[in-house]
């Protein structure tokens, strides 16, 4: 495997584009390909075309004419992980007496700088897994099903604008499925722009094409989860239906959006007031934590984003020289939210379809089995990617 250095010299990561042509050209494998919210945000900066020809459909086309068998869609997870959290969340809630706010845990960054600098808080943690990780293992679960395949017939590949993602996928404890790994190889955003580079794809000569069925069906909700405050505006979401049976207006949780480090907002659901907060950069995390401990603060649900902004500025996304582009970035998920039909992640037909074919409901025996993790069963060994991490300062605003 290559390595590459990170532009701004922060770090080190990991070149995985090799394995992925490895996958394409072995004709026994079956190659699935998800792609996260903030990389169609991304994907086409380095040709600096207009919007029109950076569409999420002609990414799509592009992928599947790199040769991906199934190009599936990282909304129709981060739609699961809101159905999975969401429960979790109010389970806690309506027991009335959490101590401590529950953390989100779909950042891996995140759950990283948790695990080393605030041990004992942990087990706050949500257990659901990332949308990432969510995706692995249904697609080697219940897609091998589908497909009537051996698991490890399917090679699942990450498209991420996240270099920690590629860590993630390699925790042993946090593959459910059948097979060796629920994901097999991640690549960042900046990996795609080489692959599209090296293939000499124009794909602003392409038509444009949709994700494949199911696993790429995703909504508004899903898509927000690549811009801080957006995994807390989708669980408020569904939260609320949960709760009342009624869908809120989509809009109801707009206070949590914006680029502030550490946004804070109280909702009213059904007479019952919810305190959130919602922060992103590892140094805002931090004062975070500390202000939590010392109880000058009190929450009940946490969203924790460890880069500036959110995935959009992820380190995996292309590197525009003294240009900030998350927030602009963030602006486009929030445009495809309100362009789309499905904005509530309880809607989304193809997870309607998977716990009535197969997990049977939220938290369920088996949704706990593939769906959920233990974020104490593995250690924080030091590498270059955790000095990244764990760098304040190249995360923080
Ligand atoms: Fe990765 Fe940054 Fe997104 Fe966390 S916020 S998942 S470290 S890109």
């Amino acid at each position: 495997q290559c390595i590459t250095h990170c532009p701004v010299g922060a770090l080190m990561v990991r070149n995985d584009i090799d394995k992925v042509y490895k996958a394409l050209e072995d004709p026994e494998l079956i190659t699935v390909v998800q792609v996260a919210p903030a990389v169609r945000t991304a994907w086409a900066e380095f040709l600096n075309v207009d919007d029109s020809h950076a569409t999420t459909g002609l990414m799509v086309a592009s992928l599947k004419r790199i040769g991906f068998d199934y190009v599936f869609d990282t909304n129709f997870s981060a739609d699961l992980t809101i159905m999975e959290e969401g429960t979790e969340f109010l389970e806690l809630y309506s027991e009335g007496n959490m101590k401590y706010p529950l953390f989100t845990s779909c950042c891996p960054g995140w759950v990283r700088f948790m695990k080393s600098q605030y041990p004992d808080m942990v087990k706050y943690l949500s257990t659901s897994k990332s949308p990432q990780q969510m995706f692995g293992a249904v697609a080697k679960s219940y897609y091998a099903d589908i497909l009537g395949v051996n698991p490890n017939k399917i090679f699942c590949v990450s498209i991420m604008p996240c270099s920690a993602k590629k860590h993630e996928a390699g925790i042993p404890s946090i593959n459910d499925s059948q097979a060796d790994r629920d994901v097999d190889v991640v690549i960042t955003t900046r990996e795609l722009e080489k692959i599209i580079k090296a293939e000499n794809l124009d794909f602003t000569m392409l038509k444009e094409e949709s994700f494949d069925s199911p696993l790429g069906i995703g909504s508004g909700a899903g898509a927000i989860f690549g811009v801080t405050g957006g995994v807390m505006e989708a669980a408020l979401r569904s939260a609320y239906f949960l709760v009342t049976g009624k869908n809120p207006d989509p809009d109801s949780f707009k206070s949590v959006r914006g680029n502030k480090g550490w946004k804070e907002s109280k909702f009213n659901i059904d007479g019952n007031q919810v305190n959130v907060a919602v922060v992103s950069g590892l140094g805002n995390a931090r004062k975070l934590m500390d202000s939590i401990i010392k109880g000058d603060v009190k929450y009940d649900f946490v969203e924790v984003m460890a880069c500036p902004g959110g995935c959009s500025g992820g380190g995996g996304q292309p590197i525009r020289e003294g240009m900030e582009l998350a927030s602009a970035r963030g602006e486009k998920l929030y445009d495809i939210d309100r362009s789309m039909y499905l904005r509530y992640s309880h809607e989304n037909p193809s997870i309607k379809k998977l716990y009535d074919d197969y997990l049977e409901k939220p938290s369920s025996h088996l949704a706990h089995k593939l769906l959920h993790t233990d974020h104490e069963s593995w250690d924080t060994p030091l590498s270059p990617l955790i000095t990244m991490v764990q760098d304040e300062n190249f995360f923080d605003e």
